[in-house]
C-alpha cells in the first residue's frame, strides 16, 4: 500500500489579514507600507508610559463585514485582551488581541476539492488584534534593526477548524478567503507585503483512528506556492517520524523555501504562557443590531454568487466564470467591457483571459493599473464585432495600445489596418496570386479533396500576406474557392 493511503492528513489554518484602514487600530499613525523605518510609529505604537489606545471604528466595521459574509455569529459583546509576551519588536510587552470574546465566531465557507466536490470548512473565530513591529536581522552585521512602523497595524486573525484533508484543500480555502477579503475591500490581499499571511497547523493520523494526531504549526507563510510545499513537506516528515517509531512533537516550525523543508523553531515546552486578561484600557465593544444591518447592506455581490450569475446570465463556462471572478478588479474590468460591447460576454472573456492577462502577467502589473483600460479594450472588441478589423489584426492593435500608441481607432487609422471587405479589391489580389502560382493551380485541379484543402491553405496564406493581413478571411475563402473550382 502507498504510504499516503494509510494515513490521513488534518489541517487547520490561522490567517492574518491586515485590514485596509488608513490609520492603525489603536492610534492615528498611518498604515502605509514602505515608509522609512520608524517614521510611522507614534507614542501609542511605541508603548510609551501614559498613552491610551483608542479603537479605530472602521476596523470593527470591517471585522463585522467579514463575519456576515461567512455566515458567522457576531456576538453583542466583544472584548479586547492583553496577550503578554516579551519580544524586541513588541515595545509594550503585550499585544492587544481578543481571547474569550472574539468579534466573529462560528462561520463557514464552501470550497471546491480536487475532484470538484463542494466541502464546507468551518471557521471557528475571527478576532481583531494589533500587529507587532518587525525585526530586521539581515541588514546589519552583529545587530538587529527594529522597525516599529508595522506595530499597531490592524489585523483580523481568521482561525479555521481542522477541516482540511490535504494541501490542495488548504490552498483552495486560502484562495477563497483571499478573494473574499478583496471583494469586501477590507484587505488589499498583498502577500508580498505581508497583508495576507498564514500559519498552517498540520497533523496526521491513521485512517481508522478517531482522535487527532499531534500537530505542528508552520509559521508565517506568505505565498500560495510555499504554503502548499510546506504542508506537503510536513506531511511526509511526520509520516516518516511515526513510521520509524518516533513521535511527532508539538512545536512551531519555520519553512525554508530555498531548501524546501521545515525546521523546528520552538517546542511546546518553550511556548509562552500568554496570561491573557481583558485590557483595562479598552471598553468592551457593544454591537447593535442596526449596526449589523447597515453593514450587511454594504456587502457587494460576493464571488460565489457572481460566478453562478456569469454562468446563468452570460452563458459562460464554469472555468471562465471562476477565472473572471477570482479577483474583484478582474470582475469589474470584465463587467465594464461587456457594457461597452453590448453584452458580448464571451469575446470579452477571451480577450481578458488571453492577450490582456498574458501582457499583465509578463510585466507583473495589476489589472487596475493596466495601460489598456476596460474602455479601450471594449472599443477594440467593438471594431472586431463590426468587422472594421479582423481578430488577427486586433492583436496588433492591442499590442500598440499596450505600448501607449493611442486608442484603437487612431492606431487603425495611422497604421492603415482597416479590414478590406470590398470584394472587388479582394478579387484583384486573388487573381494576382492565382497568376503568380499557376503550377499550384494546376495541381489543385488534379488533386484529391484532402490535398485540395492543403492547397487552399497555401493560397489563403499568400493572399493574406499580400493584403498585409487586412483582407476579410471569410470572403477570401469564399471567393478563392469560387475561382479555383470554376
Ligand atoms: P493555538 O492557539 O495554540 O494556536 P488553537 O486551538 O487555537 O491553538 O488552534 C489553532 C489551529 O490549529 C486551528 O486552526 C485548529 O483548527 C488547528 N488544529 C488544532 N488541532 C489540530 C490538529 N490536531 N491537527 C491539525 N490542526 C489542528
Ligand atoms: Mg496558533
Amino acid at each position: 500500500m502507498n504510504k499516503l493511503e494509510k494515513w490521513e492528513t488534518v489541517i487547520g489554518l490561522e490567517i492574518h489579514a491586515q485590514l485596509s484602514t488608513k490609520s492603525k487600530i489603536f492610534s492615528g499613525a498611518s498604515t502605509n507600507y514602505g515608509a522609512d523605518p520608524n517614521t510611522q510609529a507614534c507614542a501609542v505604537d511605541l508603548g510609551l508610559p501614559g498613552v491610551l489606545p483608542v479603537i479605530n471604528e472602521e476596523a470593527i466595521q470591517m471585522a463585522i463585514k467579514f463575519g456576515l459574509a461567512i455566515n458567522a455569529k457576531i456576538p453583542k459583546t466583544s472584548v479586547f485582551a492583553r496577550k503578554n509576551y516579551f519580544y524586541p519588536d513588541l515595545p509594550k510587552g503585550y499585544q492587544i488581541s481578543q481571547f474569550e470574546l472574539p468579534i466573529v465566531s462560528n462561520g463557514h465557507i464552501e470550497i471546491e476539492t480536487e475532484n470538484k466536490k463542494n466541502k464546507t470548512i468551518r471557521i471557528t473565530r475571527a478576532h481583531l488584534e494589533e500587529d507587532a513591529g518587525k525585526s530586521n536581522h539581515d541588514e546589519f552585521i552583529g545587530f538587529t534593526g527594529i522597525d516599529l512602523n508595522r506595530a499597531g497595524n490592524p489585523l483580523l486573525e481568521i482561525v479555521s477548524e481542522p477541516d482540511m484533508s490535504n494541501a490542495k484543500e488548504a490552498i483552495s480555502y486560502l484562495k477563497k478567503i483571499h478573494t473574499l477579503v478583496c471583494y469586501l475591500k477590507i484587505c488589499d490581499g498583498n502577500m508580498q507585503e505581508g497583508s495576507f499571511r498564514c500559519d498552517a497547523n498540520v497533523s496526521i493520523k491513521l485512517k481508522k483512528q478517531k482522535e487527532l494526531g499531534t500537530r505542528t504549526e508552520i509559521k508565517n507563510l506568505n505565498s500560495f506556492k510555499f504554503i502548499e510545499s510546506a504542508i506537503n513537506y510536513e506531511i511526509e516528515r511526520q509520516i516518516n517520524v511515526i513510521e520509524s517509531d518516533k513521535t511527532v512533537v508539538q512545536e512551531t516550525r519555520l519553512y525554508d523555501s530555498n531548501k524546501n523543508e521545515t525546521r523546528s523553531m520552538r517546542s511546546k515546552e518553550e511556548a509562552n504562557d500568554y496570561r491573557y486578561f481583558p485590557d483595562p484600557d479598552l471598553l468592551p465593544i457593544l454591537i447593535a443590531d442596526e449596526t449589523k444591518e447597515a453593514i450587511k447592506k454594504s456587502i457587494p455581490e460576493l464571488p460565489d454568487v457572481k460566478c453562478k450569475r456569469y454562468q446563468k446570465e452570460l452563458a459562460l463556462s464554469k472555468y471562465d466564470s471562476d477565472n473572471l471572478t477570482s479577483n474583484p478588479d478582474i470582475a469589474d474590468y470584465f463587467e465594464e467591457t461587456i457594457k461597452i460591447t453590448n453584452g458580448n460576454a464571451k469575446i470579452c472573456a477571451n480577450w481578458i483571459m488571453g492577450d490582456l492577462s498574458a501582457s499583465l502577467n509578463k510585466k507583473n502589473i495589476a489589472i487596475k493599473n493596466s495601460p489598456v483600460s476596460a474602455k479601450m479594450l471594449g472599443d477594440l472588441i467593438n471594431l472586431i464585432i463590426d468587422k472594421t478589423i479582423s481578430g488577427k489584426i486586433a492583436k496588433t492593435v492591442f499590442e500598440a495600445m499596450w505600448n501607449g500608441e493611442g486608442n484603437a481607432i487612431s492606431i487603425i487609422e495611422s497604421k492603415d489596418l482597416k479590414q478590406v471587405t470590398d470584394s472587388g479589391k479582394i478579387e484583384k489580389i486573388i487573381d494576382e496570386i492565382i497568376t503568380e502560382n499557376s503550377s499550384q493551380v494546376e495541381q489543385y485541379k488534379n488533386s484529391s479533396d484532402e490535398k485540395k484543402q492543403k492547397l487552399i491553405g497555401f493560397f489563403v496564406g499568400q493572399i493574406m500576406k499580400k493584403s498585409k493581413g487586412k483582407a476579410n478571411p471569410k470572403q477570401v475563402n469564399e471567393l478563392l474557392k469560387e475561382k479555383l473550382d470554376n
